[in-house]
């Protein structure tokens, strides 16, 4: 199913008295709003397809009224923002009397004329990019238990009992605000009002909603497509440069949430712990404080790893209760993961659903592919991403509570 498919099946059921003019035969089916707003909770359909079938929509039912009950159906079930609605209000009533007086609904539907396709492209444009967007709902007083995974609890607190862990986790804590974070602090940017104001606004406002205070240090570097969280007292969050120019203002919310969800659980020492041990033998051989390094490896790496990996299911978790948008939490992950940013515009979420799926279903039947995933993994310190994928829609149905109390 594309965007095209679902928009004729659409137009079939506004108005079905049309579908021979329209040549829209007996092989498109007609979809209904439910139908549409299923298509998105499914991946199929993007919020801006959505917006895009409302927009046409709306413009024939100004010209056709006997289609606005079906049109305000659309706009109450896919939930079209009262601003989106404003603008096509202003907008296309006026392409429309551009387009002259010989425009009929068939043409609309069917190769609409240039006035309106511009007016419809301006209208998204206008909302997609416009400076204050409606703002996510605050999580006033959540704590971290709402958002954590329970195996990431069980995992730290399995990490948390091995004796002296304490005391080599302040260790490398020490040991990166020493080094990396003062590298940071003379060689990267460090997100301000003044420096990088868009980014450092959608840091604020991840921080409000979440309930995160102080704000912590951000810094954008080049490098890889990733984020992180490192420090103790002082986290701070380290963003790739190149992911403030891919990612959308939601995406990013997404992705500072993650980074925030991390601080707020509590993880980041850890974290800090984990990355040391992984950067190698000669940073961590500073650190062991006379373990030998054959404990140190055959003890907290494997605990170690393995609570990493869980403790993502918890930061992607509050990750989406910022962004408070569960495509936008899935793009992020596929863009993570490597999609081209050439087709951006090609990516359905609905595919790494799919691939999740194929994936667990393959896991649970065969036996080599199993042990052959848990070693591939041994050592990593995220999950799959599809295994990603899979734990934020198992959670999607959980309510966002404003507070545990
Ligand atoms: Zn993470």
């Amino acid at each position: 199913m594309d965007a095209a498919l679902a928009a004729k099946g659409f137009v079939r059921w506004l108005a079905p008295e049309m579908a021979r003019e329209l040549g829209l035969d007996g092989n498109i089916a007609p979809l209904s709003a439910d139908d549409l707003v299923s298509l998105k909770a499914e991946g199929w359909l993007t919020r801006d397809e959505i917006l895009k079938v409302y927009a046409y929509s709306h413009a024939a039912a100004i010209m056709e009224r006997s289609l606005g009950p079906k049109v305000q159906q659309l706009r109450l079930k896919a939930e079209i923002p009262e601003e989106f609605e404003q603008m096509c209000v202003r907008t296309l009533p006026v392409a429309l009397r551009a387009c002259g007086p010989s425009l009929t609904l068939v043409t609309v539907f069917r190769k609409p004329p240039t006035p309106l396709a511009q007016a419809i492209s301006q209208v998204l444009r206008g909302y997609l990019s416009r400076p204050n967007p409606t703002r996510c709902r605050r999580l006033a007083g959540v704590r971290s238990i709402v958002f954590e995974h329970p195996s990431d609890r069980a995992a730290l607190a399995a990490l948390k009992a091995v004796p002296g862990v304490g005391l080599l986790t302040n260790k490398a804590v020490d040991f990166f605000n020493k080094s990396d974070a003062m590298a940071l602090l003379g060689g990267a940017i460090l997100a301000t009002p003044q420096s990088l104001p868009v980014i450092y606004k959608i840091l604020e406002e991840a921080c409000e909603i979440l309930d995160v205070s102080p704000i912590p240090a951000l810094y954008v570097k080049f490098g890889p497509l990733e984020s992180y969280t490192l420090g103790a007292k002082e986290p701070y969050i380290v963003l790739a440069s190149i992911a403030v120019s891919l990612f959308t203002r939601e995406e990013l919310l997404f992705v500072l949430g993650h980074e925030l969800g991390h601080i707020k659980a509590g993880h980041v020492p850890y974290h800090t712990l984990a990355k040391t041990v992984k950067d190698g033998a000669a940073v961590a051989s500073n650190i062991t404080l006379g373990l030998s390094q054959l404990a140190f490896d055959a003890t907290l790496s494997p605990l170690l790893g393995f609570w990493s990996r869980r403790s993502e299911f918890t930061a992607d978790r509050a990750g989406f209760l910022v962004c408070q948008d569960q495509e936008a939490a899935l793009r992020a992950l596929m863009k993570l993961s490597g999609y081209p940013p050439t087709f951006y515009k090609e990516m359905h979420t609905r595919s790494i659903v799919a691939q999740a799926d194929r994936f667990r279903n393959q896991l649970a039947h065969h036996a080599a592919e199993r042990f052959f995933t848990v070693s591939n993994l041994w050592s990593a310190s995220h999950p799959y991403t599809v295994s990603r994928a899979y734990e934020l829609r198992e959670r999607q149905s959980e309510t966002i509570t404003d507070s545990s109390d």
